[in-house]
């Protein structure tokens, strides 16, 4: 079995050398923390569609900083969730979660509209990507299969989308309206003059 600490310290360092700020914390509570601490208050942030700042209940976080906050999942139809979207693209901050996060420092990403992997490289100019641990993975192979596998079909049966992995957790490559692998996104380096910044939190957080 891989030794959890020795693939974060890992993963740490390659972070690093890709010029991407990188920290670990060992739970949700010194996450909060942390991400309070990176954003100043009376921000505008953009939230990506995500479970895991769900889970961290940021929104609350944010608002208590008196920040103003744009996250398309409250939105009540398609053209409000688009504008609410755009928002969030032009926000100060950007926070989102990873699909995964590869033991040599690849941020892996996968999306059906698009806008999250869109906002993570030239939207705002702080970002700040939150990874529960078990998005960790050894390679590019793993990180895809780990995407397809344990990230859509949960995700397509919350959206309740009629997607085949959503039936059987396997992906089907298919074409589907409903498809949720549209845009695939590798970072591989800190992009241009954005504030890139990781925490690995020591605990499963999101698909
Ligand atoms: S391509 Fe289709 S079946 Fe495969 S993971 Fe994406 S949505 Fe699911």
């Amino acid at each position: 079995m891989a030794n959890k600490t020795t693939d974060v310290d890992k993963t740490l360092k390659a972070l690093k050398k890709r010029h991407i700020n990188a920290q670990h914390v060992e739970n949700t509570e010194q996450a909060r923390g942390k991400i309070s601490a990176m954003v100043s208050n009376n921000s505008t942030v953009g939230i990506g569609g995500s479970v895991t700042v769900q889970e961290l209940d940021l929104e609350n976080l944010l608002l208590n900083k008196d920040c103003i906050v744009f996250w398309h999942w409250h939105g009540t139809n398609q053209e409000e969730q688009d504008a609410i979207r755009r928002k969030a693209m032009n926000a100060d901050v950007y926070i989102c979660s990873s699909n995964a996060l590869t033991h040599d420092g690849k941020l892996v990403n996968i999306d059906g509209t698009g806008n999250r992997v869109g906002a993570m490289v030239f939207g705002p100019r702080r970002v700040i990507i939150i990874v529960g641990v078990n998005k960790l993975t050894k390679n590019l192979d793993t990180a895809i299969e780990r995407i397809k596998t344990k990230a859509c079909p949960p995700n397509a049966r919350r959206l309740k989308k009629k997607t085949p992995c959503a039936e059987t957790d396997q992906c089907h490559d298919c074409s589907s309206p409903q498809r949720m692998c549209n845009v695939t996104s590798i970072i591989e380096g800190k992009p241009g003059s954005i504030d890139m910044n990781v925490l690995i939190v020591g605990e499963e957080l999101g698909y």
